[in-house]
């Protein structure tokens, strides 16, 4: 609990607009994209990094928790009160500071919506390539600290390949800036990319610089339909394995597909077992001529239907099916567990049968999305948190995919994190002294465990 006299020292740095502690604030911030419910003391929204250096220092010297927090869409856990304490908001810190068309860069203030950014960009024949699902209201802040992925990550990467610079503000309420707008700098410890993915841990982020690419002047987009899951599967390797970069290559597996039709999203054969949808992007002749060529691979491997998109307007048509899939799949349960295990992309079809007697075995219903291109699995775990039968099922078949997809060289979490969702697991992937040192570094930077402390260390 806040003393009143803390909370009216906060009002007193951000104006008593801006800090919030009534019942309902305190119950809409209790929750992110993953599901249990951690109520705050309150809720803390800056306007500027002196305002939250001097909200660090007052939470340092009277060690209050504070949780940094975009629009709450990760699926870990990672902005919720987990050990109670503030939860701080970037909304008001939402500004494109600069899009530089010379260095190919964009600096932005932490709150800026993945989705303006592009637009934005665009307007400059320029792209900042992750695009998350959740681009639309997801923050550029909370993809950096959670190193988020998109579809196009097959060709373009992750957050991190794109990130130049920050501006920090760290626990004890001191600012630091690493990087900066130079491609290249070896200069010390990687302060940068360490921060990436530091899950809101380490220090609230303030400003970030961010590569730019040139917009890509022609796509296409095919969607491919498989009657058996293991031949889409090993058409994703082949397609890796040719030479051919596709943009996005995403699969969708029978349980989905079926749900998609009930819904109306689109309808697929009746014993359809996955889809592929892929993109490939560049200069027009290159494109057409790999289109082909990925249309023909598809047919050698069994794909009972390839269509391509002969416009823009077919494109959308052909991505319908994903961007509706997780809408479609929330109407059967009261809860969906989004869960993240990736491997290396020659073991997608293994990985994508452990899947399946899992789901078999423990009597679950699972269905399966996945950035297929980056061995990136998406089990989609239906089910309702207040079964607790059910629930210890998940625990023990969720006990299962993560050993399988480690000891198949693969990770934990190839782009949400591990929060508090997956922090159980993390010694499964790390010897005790490698978590010994992120404790160590951890440490270094947050003294006194104020910063997101519930969080996965
Ligand atoms: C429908 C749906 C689809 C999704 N698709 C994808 C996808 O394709 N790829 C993907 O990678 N993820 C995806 N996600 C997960 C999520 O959207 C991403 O992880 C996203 O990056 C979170 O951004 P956010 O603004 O919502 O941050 P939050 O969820 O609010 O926070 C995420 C983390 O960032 C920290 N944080 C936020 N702002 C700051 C800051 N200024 N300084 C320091 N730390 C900060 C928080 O403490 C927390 O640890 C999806 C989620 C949903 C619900």
């Amino acid at each position: 609990m806040l003393s009143e006299a803390i909370a009216n020292e906060l009002r007193a740095i951000v104006g008593s607009n801006w800090f919030l502690d009534s019942p309902e604030d305190l119950a809409t911030y209790s929750y992110d994209g993953f599901l249990p419910e951690y109520k705050p003391d309150g809720i803390i929204i800056p306007e500027n990094r002196e305002e939250i250096a001097a909200i660090m220092g007052l939470a340092n010297k009277e060690k209050i928790n504070i949780i940094p927090r975009g629009a709450g869409t990760n699926i870990c856990g990672s902005s919720v009160a987990r050990q109670g304490g503030i939860i701080m908001a970037f909304h008001r810190m939402n500004r494109i500071l600069e899009i530089d068309r010379e260095n190919m860069c964009a600096v932005v203030q932490p709150g800026v919506v993945n989705a303006d950014l592009q637009r934005e960009a665009a307007r400059f024949r320029l792209m900042y390539p992750p695009d998350p699902a959740s681009m639309f209201v997801s923050t550029i802040g909370g993809n950096v600290a959670l190193n988020a992925g998109g579809p196009r990550g097959v060709k373009y990467g992750v957050t991190r390949d794109y990130l130049l610079g920050l501006e920090v503000v760290l626990p004890t309420g001191e600012v630091i800036r690493t990087g900066g707008k130079s491609l290249k700098s070896v200069t010390g410890y990687d302060l940068t990319r360490l921060m990436c993915g530091s899950e809101g841990t380490l220090g609230i982020i303030t400003e970030i610089i961010l590569k730019l690419v040139p917009l890509p002047t022609s796509k296409a987009t095919l969607q491919a339909i498989f009657l058996d899951v293991d031949h889409a599967a090993k058409t994703v390797s082949a397609i890796m394995a040719s030479g051919i970069v596709p943009t996005t290559l995403e699969l969708i597996d029978k349980v989905i597909l079926d749900v998609i039709s009930d819904y109306g999203g689109a309808s697929f054969p009746k014993d359809a077992e996955a889809l592929l949808l892929i993109e490939v992007d560049g200069e027009e002749v290159l494109v057409k001529a790999q289109g082909e060529r990925i249309e023909e691979f598809c047919k050698e491997r069994g794909a009972i239907e390839v269509q391509r998109a002969r416009n823009a307007e077919e494109a959308e048509m052909l991505w319908q099916a994903r961007r509706t899939a997780f809408g479609a799949v929330a109407r059967l349960r009261p809860n969906i567990l989004v869960e993240d295990a990736t491997v290396p992309v020659k073991r997608l079809p293994d990985m994508i049968r452990v899947i399946m007697d899992l789901a078999e075995k423990y009597g679950l219903r699972i269905g399966v999305l996945a950035h297929a291109g980056d061995g990136n699995l998406h089990p989609l775990i239906m089910t309702d948190l207040r079964d607790e039968e059910e629930m210890a099922r998940i625990d023990k078949a969720l006990d299962e995919l993560f050993e399988a997809a480690i000891g198949m060289g693969g990770t934990l979490s190839g782009e949400h994190g591990v929060g508090i969702a997956k922090d159980r697991f993390i010694d499964m992937e790390y010897s005790e002294k490698a978590i010994e040192i992120m404790r160590g570094i951890k440490r270094v930077f947050d003294p006194n465990n104020i910063l997101n402390p519930g969080s996965f260390l």
